[in-house]
This record gives C-alpha cells, structure tokens and sequence, in this order.
C-alpha cells in the first residue's frame, strides 16, 4: 500500500461555519457561492463533528483510511448528511469508514480498466475508436469513497500543465476518427471558467470532434459551480452533453434542481451515471424513486454502473446477478426513459447486464417474458 502524496495542502479557513454547521447555514454568507462551498470543505475530524456525531466505524476509518484516500466534503453536500444515523445514503458516500480498510481486494488494485495502458498521451484514455474520455484535472468537490479514479483522484502531481494539455489537444487534433471527447477527470467543473473555456473551445475548433461531454458530480457535490458564466461557456461551444452523477433521490435537492435546469436552459442534454452501491441504492424502491426524481428534473437516466473491484470498496459491492435482478424489477414499472442500461465497464468497453425478457426459440416460434411473468410466443420463422 502506497501512502497518497498530499499536494493541495491548504490551511482551513477562518469562515468556517462555526457552531453547529446545519444551524450555521442559514446564517453564512457564501454558501451559494462555489468557491466559498470549495474554500470552506470540511478536512478535520473537528469540524465533521460538527455535523454529524460519528460512530465508532467512522472514526476508526478516519483514523486509519486518510493516508490511503483522502477526503473532503462540502459544507453544502454536508448538509444533506442525517446527523444521527451512520447508515445515511449520502453519509456512507463520502465519510471514511473502517470497513475500507477490511477488503480482499489489494487496496493498490486501482486501474482494473487498465485505463493508463490505454493512454497514448498522459490522461488520455483511447479505448474505443471515436471516442476518448480526457482526464483534464485531478480535482473534485468531494472524494467519493467508492470512486473509480482513486488512483489519481485529488493528486494535484499527477494533474495536467497547460503543455500536457495542449499534448493531448494535438493527438485529438491528429486523429480523425475522434468524433467525441468525454471531458472528465476528476471532475473536470473543478477547472476555475478561464481554464475550462480555453479547453471547450481549443476542442470546438477541431473539424472533427462533434461532441463534446463533461462528466461532472458538482451537480450534485456544489450544485452553486453552475453559474451563468459556466452556462455561457457551455452554450457558445455546442453541442456540449454533460453526465451527472446522482447516487440517491436524498440528494435531488431544490438547488441541485435549480442547477440542472440552468444547465437544460443552456441547451444541454443532462444525463446520469449512478453507481449501484451495497446499503446505499441497491433495492428497486430506492432505485425507482431515483430514476422517477431524475426525469422530473429532465435528466436522462443513462448508466448504471456496477461496482468495480477497486481497493477498500468491498463493502459497496453487490453481485451482478444482485443487479440484474433490480433491472428486472424495474422493468415495466418506469418508463422507458427512465431506466439507465445497467453496465460492466472492462478493459474492452462497457458490457450491458441487462435482462431482456427473451426465452428461447422453439421452431417458428421465439418465447418473451413480460414484466408481469406472462410467456408471448411470438411468430418468427427462423428463415425470414
Ligand atoms: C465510458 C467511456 C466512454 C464513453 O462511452 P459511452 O458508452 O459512449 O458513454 C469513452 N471512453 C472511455 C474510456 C470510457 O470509459
Ligand atoms: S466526483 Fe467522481 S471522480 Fe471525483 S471522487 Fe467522486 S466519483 Fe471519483
């Protein structure tokens, strides 16, 4: 095990919410604001106290999980914590907890996409043929404890320059068959707007790419980083699509709403990426309610993720039969368009795991399962 390197080591800042931190909020100035939101994460066992009393899993994971996988939370996503009870959907997500340390997967198991062999240039990933997912920042609001990124995830060294970004710009530029950049990171809203804008509109003014996306939990981490000016920079370089990254409906609040909807007025198509996580959403109740809250915030359910096996996550996997088995349930019972593909992402691109309700052909005939259990024998003669 590899001790992480920290390198963006600031201080904690006077303005600090300073008594209870859920009173505090109504009261502070700034709160709306995302660069205070960032300015003001909670870092120390001290002012985590302030909002929820730990449990003695959580304060054994913050003594021994920091030096393998940091964390950080926003006073605004802090909020959203239940202060009594450990087993909160949004707590779990990003308060450390002892059960990380106790994982049969080696804790330095964190590439099992391979996604660095598949780097031709620094952060680039080039897995598939016309499309690449971009590193652009190691940086996030917050640092999730199930993350897939955890190899790089907050470590300022492993970040790109301004040269290694135009690095990467170039191989985009020299390959023709690029037709979409998936900007990510990190999460790549970190960017301050200067820097994001010198990006989009480098990648804009390559002929080739037609499509650009921005996955981004800040939606959901510090819903205020979708300002007005971020929704200019966006819509002068269309067409930009954005994936989010909604967990549970605990965390579809009025102001991730209101950011959602500025981003759908700026004319960008919103999509969402959930990871199914152990004790978290992994029942079709929980799951329901969240694809349901999504679509009426007009965003597209788009995937969900099974599980990686990435070190000191062991406590948030769920089996795949486990997962298909929600699918199947949910079948039926949301519309269409509000059921995300359940997938496996590998080395060789993500594998659906969806039931399909298909049972078999028998001569003329194939047989389907409807969601309700009824058997449709459909004619379909095998040399049609
Ligand atoms: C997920 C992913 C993409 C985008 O894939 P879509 O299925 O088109 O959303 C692109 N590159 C990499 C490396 C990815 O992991
Ligand atoms: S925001 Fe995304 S990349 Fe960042 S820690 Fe969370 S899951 Fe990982």
């Amino acid at each position: 095990m590899k001790p992480i390197r920290e390198t963006n080591h600031t201080s904690p800042s006077s303005d600090q919410p300073s008594r209870n931190g859920r009173a505090a909020k109504a009261e502070t100035s700034g709160w709306t604001d995302w660069k205070w939101q960032m300015k003001n994460r909670i870092r120390s066992l001290d002012e985590l106290q302030k909002w929820v009393s730990l449990s003695r899993e959580e304060l054994e994971g913050l003594e021994r999980t920091t030096s393998y996988f940091r964390w950080r939370i926003t006073p605004y996503y802090a909020s959203l914590m239940d202060p009594d009870n450990p087993q909160c959907p949004v707590r779990r997500q990003v308060v450390p907890h002892a059960d990380e340390m106790d994982d049969d997967v080696d804790i330095d198991a964190l590439d099992p996409l391979e996604e660095q062999a598949h780097s031709p240039v620094k952060n680039l990933i080039h897995n598939y043929k016309d499309r690449v997912a971009f590193c652009v920042t190691t940086e996030c609001a917050v640092y999730c404890r199930y993350c897939l990124r955890k190899r790089m995830v907050g470590d300022g060294t492993q970040a790109l320059n301004r040269e290694e970004l135009q690095l990467a710009i170039d191989y985009l530029a020299d390959h023709g068959e690029i037709r979409d950049v998936l900007l990510t990171g990190g999460d790549p809203l970190s960017l301050n707007d200067e820097n994001l804008e010198w990006i989009i509109s480098r990648l804009r003014a390559i002929p080739h790419i037609d499509i650009i996306r921005i996955g981004t939990r800040y939606p959901v981490l510090n819903p205020f980083r979708i300002t007005d000016e971020l929704c200019r920079i966006i819509s002068e370089n269309h067409p930009v699509w954005i994936n989010t990254h909604f967990n549970h409906a605990a965390e579809i609040t009025g102001d991730a709403r209101h950011a959602i909807d500025k981003l759908t007025r700026a004319g960008v198509p919103v999509g969402n990426q959930t990871v199914l996580l152990k004790g978290i959403n992994d029942d079709a109740e929980t799951l329901k309610s969240l694809f349901h809250e999504l679509v009426t915030c007009r965003v597209r359910p788009y995937y969900l993720y099974h599980a990686q096996l990435i070190g000191g996550t062991r406590h948030f996997r769920t089996t795949i039969e486990r997962g298909m088995e929600l699918m199947e349930q949910l079948r039926g019972r949301l519309s269409g368009f509000a059921i995300p593909l359940y997938v496996l992402d590998t080395p060789h691109g993500k594998i659906p795991l969806t039931p399909n309700g298909f049972r078999g052909r028998d001569g003329s005939y194939v047989s389907v399962q409807s969601y309700e259990g009824e058997i449709w024998r459909e004619y379909n003669p095998a040399d049609l």
